[in-house]
């Protein structure tokens, strides 16, 4: 997607550190931390949010994405979330899922 801040990054386009890259997936740390750690779990095919999404094996993909930087990262306890649409507070359209740990204001 043209004009998808996330599509962009994924593309290398800003030289975002991946905290990890697979076939599915790609984590990098946001930009607007809202705990001591806090990063994104970004799939590489634009879907725009949970509702668009069909693919349920997608969707396990990135939850062990998600364990799987949580573990890099030495995470033992961290929350996920997953903003779907405006009114819930979604700011970028392509799916991604938040992991914080420590001092969450999320
Ligand atoms: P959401 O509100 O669930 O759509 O979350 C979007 C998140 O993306 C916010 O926490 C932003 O701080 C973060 N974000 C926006 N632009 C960037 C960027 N260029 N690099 C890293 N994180 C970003
Ligand atoms: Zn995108």
């Amino acid at each position: 997607m043209q004009d998808c801040i996330f599509c962009k990054i994924i593309n290398g386009d800003f030289n975002t550190e991946f905290v990890l890259e697979n076939e599915y997936a790609v984590v990098f740390k946001d930009i607007n931390p809202k705990a001591d750690t806090h990063l994104l779990v970004v799939p590489k095919k634009h879907v725009e949010s949970l509702n668009e999404l069909n693919d349920e094996a997608l969707l396990g993909k990135l939850m062990m994405t998600v364990k799987a930087a949580a573990q890099k990262a030495g995470l033992k306890s961290y929350r996920t979330v997953i903003n779907t649409g405006k009114e819930a507070g979604q700011e970028v359209f392509h799916l991604h899922i938040h992991i914080l740990a420590g001092n969450i204001r999320l």
